[in-house]
């Protein structure tokens, strides 16, 4: 069989651990015997960060801004014990969070759902998408603890020098007060990427705030969602048979709860961290999330939600047998390519992409499957296989496609 050209290049982040091992793997066995893979590669991993003094994550940023499509693994996000370990000139960055920042971007995070990984959620048949705002709120807080009597108040002041003031409270005794803000750019900039990927996707788009409570915080989110929707973005919905549905975050949550899934849900920060995990345990396992960031300007960067599996990674450097799931990276990999295709107008890639998500989906249907997924089963007959046996399963039932 002739393989699949790429007219355009992906640009590859190659990570760290053990996923950077399952990144040979995939390429090795599911994609370069298939595909003439045209990649731009930037090596992610935390030494070659280190040698760049990290300018390579920030190259590959750019890259992705070029050429509109990267697929990412797994990397390691310093602390004072990775300094330690790889001899490190500084604590480096966070990788995606520098990523994020150079294409400004919103990350959306899926479940794959599949056959015999049941939710525990029973009537959701269809992954719930989670789209965090990642600026502002409480995670660029100031905080302060109050001491005794006294007032706090909220102090702007203009260009010009003048002063608007806000009691917060007026204390009594001991307490605390935390201040925060947002920018409409960055709302802005949340919105129209929700609005892009839904349509992208074919998917309904909820959101929710406490607008009732927080009548100037919160409701500006509700404001700018709505005037950007019905300036853009109304008829192209419409067109496309999805909708824009805005509601109060109790209500959305408990809307959520009693939903078959199939749709967007765009979060403020705080809502998106904690919603996202909870999500994505109730789908079954972090090793079945992907993850895509999306910026405003159509850019994507996909990857695994999952972080470089550093124990089965130390078990591997052992010499012991792994059974790390590659599902997620295999999907980031997919997600890529799909999108390649569709800017290229590369249907060959795409239908690639679609029958290797359904031979993975298949081969574990069929009762092949890791560790981590044979423990939450439902199905009955299962064969647990070694990281590379999985991928090889994948690749046998791709053969018979
Ligand atoms: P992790 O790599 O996601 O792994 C945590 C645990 O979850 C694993 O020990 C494993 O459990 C299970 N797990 C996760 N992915 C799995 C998979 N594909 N197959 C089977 N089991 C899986 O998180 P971490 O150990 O907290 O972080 C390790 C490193 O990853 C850190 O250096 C962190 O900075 C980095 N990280 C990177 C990203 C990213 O690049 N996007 C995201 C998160 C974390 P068992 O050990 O019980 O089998
Ligand atoms: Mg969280």
């Amino acid at each position: 069989m002739e393989k699949i050209k790429m007219t355009t290049p992906l640009v590859e982040m190659d990570g760290d651990e053990m996923t950077r091992i399952l990144w040979q793997y995939i390429k090795d066995e599911l994609l370069l015997p298939y595909i003439d893979l045209n990649t731009e590669y930037y090596d992610l991993g935390l030494e070659k960060r280190n040698e760049t003094n990290d300018q390579v994550t920030i190259d590959s940023a750019n890259a992705t801004k070029k050429y509109g499509v990267a697929v990412k693994c797994a990397t390691i996000t310093p602390n004072a014990a990775r300094v330690k370990e790889y001899n490190l000139k500084e604590m480096w960055k966070s990788p995606n969070g520098t990523i994020r920042a150079i294409l400004d971007g919103t990350v959306f995070r899926a479940p794959i759902v599949v056959k015999g990984i049941e939710p525990c959620v029973k009537n959701w048949k269809k992954p719930i998408t989670i789209a965090r705002h990642a600026y502002g709120d409480v995670y660029k807080g100031t905080e302060m603890k109050i001491p005794g009597p006294g007032k706090v108040e909220l102090v702007y002041t203009d260009e010009k020098g003048n002063e608007t003031r806000e009691l917060v409270h007026d204390f009594t005794g001991a307490g605390i007060v935390q201040g925060m803000h947002n920018i409409n750019s960055s709302i802005e900039s949340f919105a129209r990427s929700c609005f892009n990927y839904a349509l992208d996707t074919k998917q309904d788009l909820w959101f929710a705030t406490k607008d009732t409570i927080s009548k100037k915080y919160d409701h500006t989110f509700k404001d700018i969602f709505q005037e950007i929707f019905d300036k853009d973005y109304a008829p192209k919905f419409e067109e496309a048979g999805i909708e824009y549905f805005y509601t109060l975050i109790d209500d959305a949550v408990a809307r959520v709860m009693k939903s078959q899934g199939g749709y967007i849900w765009a979060c403020k920060n705080y809502d998106g961290d904690v919603m996202s995990d909870m999500i994505s345990s109730a789908f079954g396992s972090l090793a079945m999330m992907t993850s895509v960031l999306v910026s405003p300007e159509g850019y994507y960067e996909y990857e695994a939600a999952h972080g470089t599996v550093q124990r089965h990674y130390y078990k591997h450097l052992a010499g012991e047998e792994t059974s790390t799931n590659s599902v997620a990276t295999i999907f980031a990999w997919t997600g890529a390519l799909r999108k390649r295709g569709e800017m290229d107008s590369n249907p060959a890639l795409m239908e690639f992409a679609d029958k290797l998500e359904k031979a993975t989906l298949s081969t574990i249907e069929s009762g092949k499957m890791t560790k981590d997924l044979a423990l939450i089963t439902t199905l009955k007959d299962v064969t647990v296989l070694n990281s590379l046996d999985f991928i090889r399963a994948i690749r046998a039932t791709l053969e018979t496609m």
